[in-house]
C-alpha cells in the first residue's frame, strides 16, 4: 500500500477516467484513476472495481521506466493506490497514436488487413476533441490548427517513436506485445515537452504471447469494447508481470 496524499478537494478537471486536483505546489497536481471505463465516445460506460489503482500502477511504473531512459514526463511519485502526483503541464490537444500492427480503426478505414506488422510502426495525429470525437488530422488540417510549432512536432514525433521501441521491447520481455498506444503530450513551465496524461492497458493494446487465442490474448480495453468480460483480471495479469522480478524498471540504453 502506498500512503495516501490528502486531496485538497480543489478538483481542477475531470476527465472520462481521472480527476485532476490541486496540490499545495502551485506547479504540481494531484492525478487521480477513477475506476469508470468508457469506449465509443463514452456511448459505453461501467464502473470496474480496482481499475483505477492498477492503471496508476502499470502508469507509474511506465513512466518511471521512460524516466530512467532520459525521456521526460509529467510525473513526479505515487501518491496512493490510484494516484500519483504530476508536474502542472499545459496539454497540447493531440491524441498520438503509435501502431506496430494492425487493428481497431486503421481496419475499419483503411484496406489494411487485421494483424498486419507494420514497419517502421504507423504514427496517426488525432485532434483532441471528445465533441468532434477526436478526429484523424491530414497534415494541412494540422499545419492550419496551428496546434504546435514544426520543432515540437518534430521533437513529439521523434520521442514517440523512441518511446514505441522502449515499450515494445520491455514488453516483449515479459512475454507481452505492444500492439498500438496512444501518447499525449504537455507544456511544462519552461515550455519543454513532457509525455502526459497514463500510459495503461486504457490506451494501450497489448497481447499476451503465453496464449494464441484470438480472444483470450486480449489484455486490454478491447476486452471491454468487445464485451469479452474479465477487464480488471487481464489488466492485472500485465500489472503483474511488470511488476515481476526480471522487469525492473532500468537503463536500456
Ligand atoms: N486510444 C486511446 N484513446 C482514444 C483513442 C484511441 O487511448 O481516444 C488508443 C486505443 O486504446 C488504442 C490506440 O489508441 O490502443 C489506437 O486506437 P484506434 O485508433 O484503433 O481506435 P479505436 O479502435 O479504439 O476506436
Amino acid at each position: 500500500m502506498v500512503p495516501q496524499k490528502p486531496i485538497s478537494q480543489q478538483l481542477i478537471y475531470e476527465g472520462k477516467a481521472k480527476r485532476i486536483f490541486k496540490t499545495d505546489q502551485e506547479d504540481q497536481v494531484l492525478v487521480e484513476f477513477k475506476n469508470d471505463t468508457t469506449a465509443f465516445n463514452s456511448l459505453k460506460r461501467e464502473e470496474l472495481e480496482g481499475k483505477g489503482a492498477i492503471n496508476c500502477q502499470i502508469s507509474v511504473h511506465l513512466f518511471e521506466l521512460l524516466e530512467a531512459n532520459q525521456i521526460p514526463t509529467h510525473f513526479l511519485y505515487q501518491a496512493g493506490d490510484a494516484r500519483m502526483v504530476a508536474k502542472l503541464a499545459k496539454i497540447i490537444p493531440l491524441e498520438v497514436v503509435i501502431r506496430n500492427i494492425a487493428t481497431g480503426s486503421l481496419c475499419k478505414q483503411t484496406p489494411i488487413a487485421q494483424g498486419t506488422q507494420l514497419e517502421p510502426p504507423l504514427l496517426d495525429l488525432y485532434y483532441k476533441d471528445d465533441e468532434l470525437a477526436d478526429p484523424l488530422l491530414t497534415e494541412a488540417r494540422l499545419e492550419r490548427l496551428k496546434l504546435v510549432s514544426a520543432n515540437q512536432r518534430f521533437e513529439i514525433e521523434r520521442l514517440a517513436r523512441q518511446i514505441n521501441d522502449l515499450l515494445k521491447s520491455f514488453f516483449e520481455q515479459i512475454d507481452l506485445v505492444l500492439v498500438d498506444f496512444k501518447l499525449e503530450f504537455g507544456l511544462g513551465p519552461e515550455g519543454e515537452i513532457l509525455v502526459a496524461d497514463e500510459i495503461s492497458p486504457d490506451t494501450c493494446r497489448i497481447w499476451d504471447k503465453r496464449n494464441q487465442d484470438p480472444k483470450a490474448k486480449i489484455l486490454d480495453k478491447d476486452r471491454f469494447r468487445e464485451d469479452l468480460g474479465g477487464v480488471v483480471r487481464a489488466y492485472g495479469e500485465i500489472l503483474k508481470r511488470i511488476q515481476g522480478p526480471s522487469s525492473n524498471p532500468g537503463n536500456c540504453s
